[in-house]
């Protein structure tokens, strides 16, 4: 199917490895013209000529950090009026919330809730006034079930879902989209990073919290990187302008409720 997105412009947000670069890497395929922005300029760069070498789309790049108001301004300084944009940044770290502190949780809300927030402010009007848009936010599974040991990101993400459920039914009748990706266990850093910490709570090795994740997924495997770029890719395509407000939970049938 032709997504209908050839010539447009997306700003990819946690774009040099992970789920953004699975993003950004099929929207790229689309036609897309992308715009990376991750931290560290080695990765990144690495990325974007490999987008390059194998989709010949137009790719540029932001070393920032887009949790930062200057991240932010560059990002957008690079790619002010984007039709898709996705947003993305690293997951707050596991841990016990006895640990947290009062800057734990304004670091979490910033990164995973004030910063998505703020990057649709700064687009979404000029999205409505061209008359296409759409936004992805890449959330977490831990926003229907939330896991134990991420109660930063349980908390920060539920609060930009609840944000984005009001504003995407105000945006709509102008084709401008707003949904929320929501992945399961994806085989990237973030994901080797959490069964660490279950291997150090456990006492297990952490190939046997791997292994063992694996097999209790209906799937009885992780996700894979272009998987989760391909979905974000239909919610972008022109066929998905009615589909807006919506959680898309990828986890290989491992959340149990009926809806
Ligand atoms: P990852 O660690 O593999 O990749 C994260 C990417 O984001 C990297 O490119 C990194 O450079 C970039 N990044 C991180 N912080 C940034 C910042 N402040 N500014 C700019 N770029 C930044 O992670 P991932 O697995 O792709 O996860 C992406 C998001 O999805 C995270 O928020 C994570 O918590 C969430 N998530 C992942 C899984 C999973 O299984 N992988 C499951 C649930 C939720």
């Amino acid at each position: 199917m032709d997504l209908g997105l050839s010539g447009r412009s997306a700003l990819v947000c946690g774009a040099s490895k992970g789920l953004g670069l699975g993003c950004a890497i099929s929207l790229a395929r689309e036609g897309v013209a992308v715009t990376l922005v991750a931290r560290g300029a080695e990765a990144l760069e690495a990325a974007a000529a490999d987008i390059r070498a194998t989709t010949g789309a137009t790719v540029d790049t932001v070393a920032a950090d887009i949790t930062t108001p200057e991240g932010r301004a560059a990002a957008l300084a690079a790619c002010p009026a984007p039709d898709i944009l996705v947003t993305n940044a690293g997951g707050p770290k596991p841990g016990d919330f006895r640990d947290w502190e009062r800057e734990h949780w304004i670091a979490a809300l910033d990164a995973n809730m004030l910063t998505p927030i703020a990057l649709i402010k700064a687009t979404v009007d000029g999205m409505m006034a061209r008359g296409f848009g759409r936004i992805v936010n890449i959330t977490s599974g831990a926003v229907k079930a939330p896991i134990d040991i991420l109660g930063l990101s349980n908390g920060a993400r539920s609060g930009l879902t609840g944000f984005v459920a009001g504003l995407a039914r105000q945006t709509v009748a102008r084709n401008v989209t707003i949904n929320n990706l929501l992945p399961g266990p994806f085989e990237t850093d973030r994901l080797r990073e959490t069964a660490r910490q279950w291997a150090k709570q456990s006492g297990k090795p952490e190939d046997l919290v791997l292994a063992q994740r694996r097999a209790a997924n209906p799937a009885g495997r992780f996700g894979t990187t272009q998987e989760f770029g391909d979905a974000c890719a239909y919610l972008c395509s022109a066929q998905a302008g009615f589909i807006t407000g919506q959680n898309l939970l990828m986890d290989g049938g491992h959340y149990p409720g009926t809806f």
